[in-house]
């Protein structure tokens, strides 16, 4: 049966590229699919927080969940921590994972930096902690950004070597699931999730860099639309949008190799949900000093009521606690139920 899972972390400054290419897709997911929405802190903590920003982040990315339109009692909300199942899968894939796949992980590389040395333990087995989010409960579809779709890639090779390590046993326990690998159809414990990675703004990119994508961890507050960005700050930020010194073309081909003003079309494109085309249509042959204020309204239009629901809802600190006490429940119930049987598959004597 179909399930998706997906989570995002409690850094500060949940940004527009957050919204188009996350949390507006989990939204329209849940009419289709059970969904488990998760705050992932436990990633977090991969980077020094401070301990009380975390938890105030905590709660302000629960608040943009519901806010944006998720529906936390026929799906889940929870934060990851409260589900102590997550790492615990998360070190059975410690024992899974290779160095040599670890090490190839672009995200690693880019928030490690230049001193490697002295990145935290946690931040390189990132991406182990997130394959067991997501098999902790055998989620078979996760949407994503395009920038997980390596560490999707890689949930899929622990899921597959598990499957693979552990074959026998898990056909002697009769706990295998059939699946297909390419051609071949093969049983096995874990599903080979489907990352989704679409919607028309799976990358947007930073507005001060066309080759960098739009990050809460961005050093400058410039770069990105926060969610709680108020009129003003979102029309400044437009405003000073790095862009190149032509106008908006006719044609999408005139956007080749120009990613800064691509980027401000998608950007267009996602938030009145029209194409690119019909962008163009409309705005070809202006300057960017044109487009720009129109695109800043249409953000302002549509990002404020999530703005002002996140506030309603933010008041309330004990509505969003009991929301995740109470996915959080729901959560573990699910994931100690497929624990059992990891613990059984690998060995770890419960009797
Ligand atoms: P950080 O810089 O702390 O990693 P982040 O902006 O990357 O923050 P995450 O919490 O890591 O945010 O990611 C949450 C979700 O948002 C993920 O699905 C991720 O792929 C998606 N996402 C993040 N940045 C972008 C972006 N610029 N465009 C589209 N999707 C994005
Ligand atoms: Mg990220």
């Amino acid at each position: 049966k179909p399930l998706v899972f997906s989570g995002v972390q409690p850094t500060g400054n949940l940004h527009l590229g957050n919204y188009l290419g996350a949390i507006r897709r989990f939204v329209a997911l849940q009419g289709s699919h059970d969904c488990i929405y998760c705050v992932v802190d436990l990633h977090a903590i991969t980077q020094w927080q401070e301990p009380a920003e975390l938890m105030k982040a905590t709660r302000e990315v629960t608040a943009a969940f519901l806010a944006a339109g998720i529906d936390p009692k026929k799906h889940i909300v929870f934060n990851q921590s409260r589900v102590m199942q997550h790492a615990e899968l998360a070190w059975v894939f410690n024992c899974v994972a290779r160095m040599g796949w670890l090490s190839r992980m672009t995200q690693f590389k880019e928030k490690a930096g230049k001193d490697r040395e002295n990145a935290s333990v946690g931040l390189f087995a990132y991406p182990t902690l997130m394959a067991a989010d997501i098999l902790v409960y055998r989620a078979t579809h996760v949407p994503v950004g395009d920038d997980q779709k390596q560490h999707l890639e890689l949930t899929r090779d622990i899921a597959q070597k598990f499957n693979n390590d552990f074959s026998d046993r898990i056909a002697d326990l009769g706990l295998g699931i059939e699946m297909k690998v390419g051609e071949e159809k093969v049983n096995g414990f874990f599903p080979l999730t489907e990352p989704l990675i679409e919607g028309p703004a799976p990358r947007v990119m930073s507005l001060r860099d066309g080759l960098k994508k739009m990050s809460k961890s961005d050093p400058s507050d410039l770069s990105r639309i926060n969610l709680t960005d108020d009129a003003d700050a979102i029309s400044k930020k437009i405003r000073k949008a790095k862009t190149d010194p032509a106008g908006l073309p006719s044609e999408i081909e005139g956007l080749k190799d120009r990613p800064e003003a691509e980027n401000l079309v998608v950007l267009y494109a996602a938030l009145a949900e029209i194409s690119k085309e019909k962008v163009l249509a409309e705005f070809g042959g202006q300057q960017f000093s044109a487009f720009k204020p129109a695109l800043a309204d249409l953000a302002v239009t549509k990002l404020a009521p999530i703005a002002a629901e996140m506030r309603r809802i933010s008041s309330d600190e004990n509505y969003v606690d009991g929301v995740l006490r109470d996915g959080g429940e729901r959560a573990g119930v699910m994931a100690e139920a497929n624990m059992k049987m990891v613990r059984d598959i690998v060995g770890l004597l419960q009797s």
